[in-house]
């Protein structure tokens, strides 16, 4: 069974939680904006999951174009309401009114067929964000859902700045506080102050994006060489798990789990877990260093950006930028593909939408405007 982590009122976390942005699908097409769910092979991930001693399940509103709430409260349906821990979050910034929290939240009770939600966050949290859940009164709002019953514990996660995130933490007394934290972030998006902020704050950290969108568990060449030469036993993606499973204020590693073969190593990596040595921790920073050498845009493919009035792909077209930065594909390799996607950068217009919506906080209007488009075009 995977490690337990303890929580507050003597209840017990997986120090492996099920991530629920990028679902199993049935056309695994990387064009199709919205695939069929495989909800088949999701039971069946959610039972290894669960039978392994995963108890916490993570969704929140806007996942895979707003069916994953749905879809994880369908695949834990068969398994008693107490037993397992589900996260849900607000999307203050899908809120254009104060009344739209309320509306929202009602809906995620009813997406998910439940009374209340163990886990409750503010979703993606930078200072634009935050400022809006002042002005609209969100952290009263979801109090008061707590009064009710209907919330149990309140974080929030988080995209900003180590400013944002120190105003944050002093404006409440919070439960729990999702943050991006993986070998490669740990410096470049100052993971490493966030985690120390939060520590100090006595506010349990869950993590998200260890693996960085599956990056870190093919890593470029070097990497995969370096990591060899000092553990050829375990995978690419252990080692990324493992980094940030050495932290101890980690309450729980979220990782989006499309195969079982993923899963069992991780519910692997994460069982009878043993912190890293100093020497190891070093060759995750000398790992990340190398993956800096590499002029790639920090894309995680998490898709908040998709909602593009010109139908730009913007993760396709920098998934693509970016296998040719790795060299694992040629120029012509990558042109090629991106000759058949619908949405070009050309396409761009500037509106500026999806930058907003970004987490990684990249340029992305001036990128589609230049760099992509003198490249693929
Ligand atoms: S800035 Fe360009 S890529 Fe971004 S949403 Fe607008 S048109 Fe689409
Ligand atoms: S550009 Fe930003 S919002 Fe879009 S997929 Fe990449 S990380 Fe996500």
């Amino acid at each position: 069974m995977v490690d337990r982590v303890k929580f507050k009122n003597g209840i017990e976390i997986s120090r492996l939680g099920l991530g629920n942005m990028r679902l199993p699908v049935k056309t695994p097409l990387k064009r199709e904006a919205n695939p069929m769910i495989d909800y088949k092979k999701g039971q069946e991930l959610v039972d290894l999951a669960y039978e392994n001693g995963v108890n916490y399940f993570d969704t929140a509103y806007m996942y895979h174009a707003g069916k994953s709430e749905k879809y994880i409260s369908n695949e834990l349906k068969k398994y008693p309401r107490e037993s397992y821990y589900l996260a849900d979050k607000l999307p203050i910034f899908m809120c254009p009114k104060q009344s739209d929290m309320e509306k929202i939240f009602s809906k995620q009770l009813a997406r998910c067929d439940v009374d209340y939600f163990d886990f409750y966050l503010l979703h993606s949290l930078d200072g634009k964000n935050w400022a809006k859940c002042k002005k609209f009164g969100a952290v009263e709002f979801i109090e008061q859902k707590r009064k009710e019953g209907k919330v149990k514990y309140f974080g929030f996660s988080f995209h900003g700045t180590v400013e944002d995130l120190k105003e944050i933490v002093a404006a409440h007394n919070w439960d729990f506080a999702q943050i991006q934290m993986n070998y490669l972030d740990w410096k470049n998006q100052k993971a490493d102050e966030q985690y120390q902020i939060l520590t100090d704050a006595g506010i349990p950290v869950v993590v998200m994006e260890p693996i960085r969108g599956g990056k870190l568990a093919e890593p470029i060449k070097e990497v995969k060489t370096l990591l060899n030469n000092n553990n050829p036993e375990i995978s690419y993606a252990a080692w990324a798990l493992r980094f940030v499973a050495s932290h101890p204020n980690v309450l729980t590693i979220l990782s989006g789990m499309n195969e079982a073969e993923q899963m069992l190593d991780n519910l692997k990596t994460l069982t009878d877990f043993k912190p890293m040595s100093d020497t190891e921790l070093k060759v995750c920073a000398n790992a990340a260093a190398l993956l800096n050498k590499k002029d790639v845009i920090p894309c995680t493919g998490c898709d908040y950006c998709a909602d593009c009035p010109k139908g730009v792909k913007i993760s396709s077209i920098f998934a693509e930028y970016n296998k040719f930065k790795n060299g694992e594909a040629t120029e012509s390799e990558v042109k090629a593909e991106y000759t058949v996607l619908d949405g070009k950068a050309s396409d761009c217009i500037a509106c500026g939408k999806c930058a907003s919506h970004c987490p990684q906080q990249i340029k992305i209007p001036e990128l589609m405007q230049n760099q992509m488009k003198s490249f693929f075009e």
